[in-house]
């Protein structure tokens, strides 16, 4: 089954997946901290709404990101600025444009006519925010799941979390936790093995042979955790790399080898 087509917000993803990013160092553990029960949720098995997901939302969020607008002191910059998301994200309300041109005020369209065309415009933002939100969000992710770098460095964060909560994830969900402790195997969705495998474009991340099976069928396809299960890794969908079946071996269940080699558009 082929993903289906989607809009997304790029523009605005690539601005939210660039902003947690850089400040991952800074407040990845509180965010991590502060969706724990989401992100426990997400992670005993593999999810479409991963770890990554809830992340994202600690930084996203359309209501604030409006009322702090209010301090331009010019509607139309706010409006330039609640139409453009709208736009990205593919809604189409069904409201006048304000005529900014045609208005003589010179002090921000607060007190004359504009005001009233554009307020219905930050109340739709405002009523679709979940909305808007989610799919900021999902083109944020659409960004980082490229990241294998990044990817290892937060499931490392997550793993400590994981490690802490163990008492409170076994008792919540016992079917999850191996005796051992650990986040207990789970099977791989089709969904979850094809976005792995085109991400990594088809060849091992570690030594780069072909897995496509194009030319060969002797190499076997594996889907490797980054950060292992035995070391407080999970099975969240963004913790997982396409390996070779010999990588595999040889990265045992210790060890958190990745790469960040990709195949860029073109080499300079
Ligand atoms: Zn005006
Ligand atoms: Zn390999």
């Amino acid at each position: 089954m082929a993903p289906k087509e989607q809009h997304l917000a790029l523009s605005s993803g690539l601005g939210l997946a660039g902003f947690a990013v850089a400040n991952f160092w800074d407040y990845g553990s509180e965010a991590i901290e502060c969706f724990k029960e989401e992100i426990i949720e997400s992670i005993i098995k593999p999810s479409k709404e991963t770890a990554i997901h809830h992340y994202l939302s600690f930084f996203q969020d359309i209501y604030k990101e409006i009322d702090s607008l209010e301090e331009y002191g010019d509607i139309s910059a706010i409006y330039e600025i609640v139409h453009r998301i709208i736009d990205e994200v593919n809604l189409t309300p069904n409201l006048p444009t304000p005529q900014f041109n045609k208005c003589n005020d010179q002090y921000g369209h607060f007190e004359c006519k504009c005001y009233e065309v554009i307020e219905p415009w930050i109340d739709y933002a405002i009523k679709n925010s979940k909305k808007i939100n989610d799919l900021i969000i999902h083109s944020a992710f659409q960004f980082i799941f490229q990241d294998r770098r990044f990817l290892h460095d937060f499931h490392l964060e997550l793993s400590k979390l994981i490690k802490d909560e163990m008492d409170f994830i076994k008792h919540k969900y016992p079917d999850y936790v191996t005796l051992k402790n650990r986040i207990r195997r789970q099977g791989f969705p089709i969904w979850l093995k094809q976005a792995v495998f085109y991400r990594d474009k088809g060849t091992c991340v570690i030594c780069r042979c072909d897995l496509s099976n194009l030319l060969r069928s002797q190499n076997q396809i594996h889907i490797d955790h980054i950060i292992p299960l035995n070391v407080f890794g999970t099975n969240d969908a963004s913790n997982m790399q396409l390996l070779c079946e010999s990588c595999n071996t040889s990265k045992g269940d210790k060890s958190t080898e990745t790469s960040s080699i990709n195949v860029p558009f073109w080499n300079l």
